[in-house]
């Protein structure tokens, strides 16, 4: 049994969905439900949990992360969706993605379709770690049979993906290596340091994209994934009080610069990576305004 915290008022319970016996608060929204499992032993040891207990009794907000609780409150999304939208009297629920009505068999909101276009099973090749949608049977590389990846699915890897983008950044921050530029930054206003922080988490979910495409062959499985960690990234901005409208703009932004990180690394393959930091510091108000501040001092 899930022990949690009671996201309100900080009492223990047990099943992070529950109501609260204390203040009866009940997780209702998906964001809710995702805070509410965040604050359980699913994630956190009990010392971790007793700190959270004190905090929230304290007033104090929990420092959620914006992207992880995007992510985990993605597939409550859909719940919320099924419930809304399905229709008891004839079976059917329009598709999340196409709209169009089907008759769902597992409580899925994309209809068969979609699922296979923008949710597939995986399939992974032991041989060779290339990883396919499960249409096929065999690995196009060496003709080896592929095992299917029993429920791992395309849009649950991108949102795993781009969690570890964030926890990577959150745990090295890139700039910290450099003792100068750390003082620099210090002197930086804050919106040269929300933008360079941006640059770096779009340089970061660029560089997990090349991993992936060491092991995804097919161009739309590997979109499938990238659009969904670029989605999740979309919601924590939500999730950070911008406005759903406004937030539409921020995965064609992330595409864009892929596409210019894309055409830095075709100048030159074996050598991108030196390319893309170079192209990726002059992108990076932050970083450029601590170099030349750094010149300056130099010269
Ligand atoms: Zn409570
Ligand atoms: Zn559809
Ligand atoms: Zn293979």
């Amino acid at each position: 049994m899930t022990l949690a915290v009671c996201t309100a008022c900080g009492q223990y319970k047990f099943g992070a969905l529950v109501r609260c016996e204390r203040c009866s608060h009940l997780p209702v929204t998906a964001l809710d439900k995702a805070k509410a499992m965040t604050v359980s032993d699913h994630n956190f040891g009990g010392e971790t949990l007793e700190e959270f207990k004190n905090l929230i009794e304290a007033g104090t907000e929990l420092p959620y992360d914006p992207v992880s609780l995007a992510s985990s409150s993605a597939p409550f999304q859909e719940e919320a969706y099924f419930e809304e939208n399905f229709d008891f009297t004839n079976g059917m629920l329009s598709c999340k993605r196409c709209n169009c009505p089907f008759e769902p068999t597992n409580e899925e909101v994309f209809c068969p379709r979609c699922m296979e276009e923008a949710n597939p099973l995986l399939s992974v090749c032991m041989s060779c770690d290339k990883v396919y949608d499960s249409s096929g049977n065999f690995c196009q590389k060496c003709g080896n049979r592929l095992i299917q990846r029993s429920e791992r699915r395309a849009l649950e890897v991108g949102r795993e993906i781009a969690v570890s983008v964030r926890r990577i950044l959150s745990n090295k921050d890139p700039l910290e290596q450099c003792e100068f530029l750390l003082q620099l930054r210090g002197q930086l206003p804050s919106e040269d340091l929300a933008s360079s922080q941006h640059e770096f988490e779009n340089f970061a979910m660029y560089t997990a994209v090349m991993a992936l495409r060491q092991f995804v062959e097919s161009g739309e499985l590997l979109v499938a994934i990238v659009k969904e960690m670029v989605e999740i990234y979309r919601a924590s901005f939500v999730i950070q009080g911008v406005r759903e409208v406004d937030s539409q703009q921020i995965p064609v932004l992330y595409m864009r610069r892929f596409d210019e990180y894309d055409r830095v690394v075709a100048r030159n393959p074996d050598q991108w990576m030196l390319l893309l930091a170079d192209t990726v510091t002059k992108n990076c108000y932050g970083v450029e305004r601590h170099l030349k501040a750094a010149m300056e001092m130099v010269l």
